[in-house]
């Protein structure tokens, strides 16, 4: 028997809004709302613009002194409300409209309270655990990490005389008992990491945090206490593929300069989450100096954000071709691809990285390691590349990701450098592993492109 297909009814949008969201853009999918923007709020009126126009100016006019004393009053203050009241603009560096828009786009995305953007996506990384940690405390971090990352933490923490305990979130013994530790104030990972693309289980981390929080709670017994924050990098997925804040993460860290610009053209980072650590966040910024530019917040907004969900969905596309077409080569040893179901992370890959329509999101990434002793893997791996360099159109050997070119690098010599290689060995970055961001050519010739470069080692 069949039975006739009934239309469906328009269902809300099972993607949890953030910022300023109005009841109007909940109606439609993020990837509509992305390429709106937020151009109309209470901050703003940019209704007669389709594209939202670059403010460049450093300083802003006041009307008066005593304007000029209530927007020093009010910014960074825990007391003002940046989504509802419109704020004073005095001087770019603490807050300017281009960038605003960006970050009520951005919050609006992933599902957060409020988004603040960064010079860079590192910029945004030492912001974000900047205003969580002090000297004497700790962070605890998932031992696979984006090089500069790993740098920040081995050459400048010290210095600061903040702990930095590198572990196997994978591990839960090891993992709780670091979190135990007196005096540890944030837990920060990638999922998937850079550059394996193992995963790691958000939920689970989240919940066993609020734990060892309501233990120190109890502890406390009433008197002051803080505690511990979850950090999580989300530049690889970006919030079209999962959104940790909806998993329970607390905050959620960007780099601009990758996907979510998506044309490789500027540098940007964000933080993302509760309004609560906005005030710390915006005092910070202003302080160390790192705004992101409005011309870069510009670029985001007017070509990064509005077709983001056309390329990832793009770029995921090829991705899962060219992951199988590498599984089945005899020359590869070993893909990661979380949407491969020989992925270690497989189940959890299906769980946790959803696009907002719910479908599976598996990534625009995908990491691979040729046959043979690491020496030999990593010396085909370095011909394969360099023969990509000279011959391929459809491959670029470039580091940085997320962009509508196919981008091929080296982890262990480029952007893991700063790791030195024991490091490296125990955080899984193999000698000869190989990293490809998917871009949005033609994913016969990427393919096509590929099969002649492995054909030479
Ligand atoms: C590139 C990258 C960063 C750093 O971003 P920048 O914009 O280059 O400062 C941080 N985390 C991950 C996962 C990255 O890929």
């Amino acid at each position: 028997m069949t039975s006739r297909r009934k239309p469906r009814p328009r269902r809300a949008a099972p993607h949890r809004y953030g910022g300023s969201a109005t009841p109007a853009e909940e109606r439609y999918a993020p990837g509509t709302v992305l390429v709106h923007g937020k151009f109309r709020s209470r901050h703003w009126n940019y209704s007669d613009h389709i594209v939202p126009p670059i403010s460049a100016s450093a300083a802003y006019r006041l009307e008066s002194v005593e304007r000029g004393a209530e927007g020093f009053l009010e910014f960074a203050n825990p007391e003002f409300n940046r989504a509802k009241q419109a704020p004073i603009y005095i001087y770019d560096r603490l807050d300017e409209p281009t960038r605003g828009m960006l970050e009520e786009s951005l919050a609006l995305a992933e599902g957060g309270e409020r988004a603040v953007c960064f010079a860079t996506g590192m910029a945004a990384i030492s912001g974000a655990l900047g205003v969580l940690l002090r000297a004497g405390d700790r962070v605890v971090a998932h031992r696979t990490l984006y090089g500069c990352t790993w740098s920040l933490f081995a050459n400048w923490y010290p210095r600061y005389g903040i702990g930095v305990d590198l572990v196997d979130f994978k591990n839960g013994p090891e993992l709780q008992a670091a979190l135990e530790r007196a005096g540890v104030m944030a837990a920060y990972c990638e999922s998937p990491a850079n550059p394996t693309l193992e995963l790691l289980d958000l939920r689970a981390l989240a919940r066993r945090v609020a734990r060892v929080n309501a233990r120190r709670a109890a502890a406390a017994r009433g008197r002051a206490h803080r505690r511990i924050f979850t950090v999580v990098d989300n530049t690889f997925a970006t919030p079209i593929c999962q959104r940790p804040l909806a998993h329970g993460v607390d905050l959620v860290v960007h780099s601009l300069t990758k996907n979510l610009g998506g044309f490789g053209t500027d540098m940007g980072g964000a933080v993302v989450g509760a309004r609560l650590l906005e005030p710390d966040l915006l005092l910070y910024r202003k302080d160390f100096g790192a705004p992101l530019a409005p011309r870069s917040a510009w670029g985001v907004l007017a070509y990064g954000l509005p077709s983001l969900a056309l390329r990832v969905k793009a770029e995921q596309e090829s991705a899962i071709k060219v992951a199988r077409f590498l599984e089945l080569h005899p020359k590869v040893a070993r893909v990661s691809y979380p949407g491969l179901a020989s992925h270690a992370d497989h189940a959890l890959a299906r769980r946790q990285m959803r696009d907002p329509g719910g479908r599976f999101a598996p990534g625009t990434l995908v990491y691979f390691v040729l046959h043979g002793s690491p020496a030999e893997a990593r010396r085909r791996g370095a011909k394969m590349m360099d023969h990509l360099a000279s011959r391929s159109l459809a491959i670029t050997l470039a580091v940085s990701l997320g962009q509508v070119r196919t981008l091929i690098e080296h982890p262990a010599s480029m952007t893991h450098a700063a790791v030195p290689p024991e490091e490296q060995r125990r955080a899984g970055i193999d000698p000869g592993g190989v990293r490809i961001s998917l871009g949005v050519e033609d994913v016969g010739d990427i393919i096509a492109d590929l099969k002649d470069a492995l054909a030479r080692v």
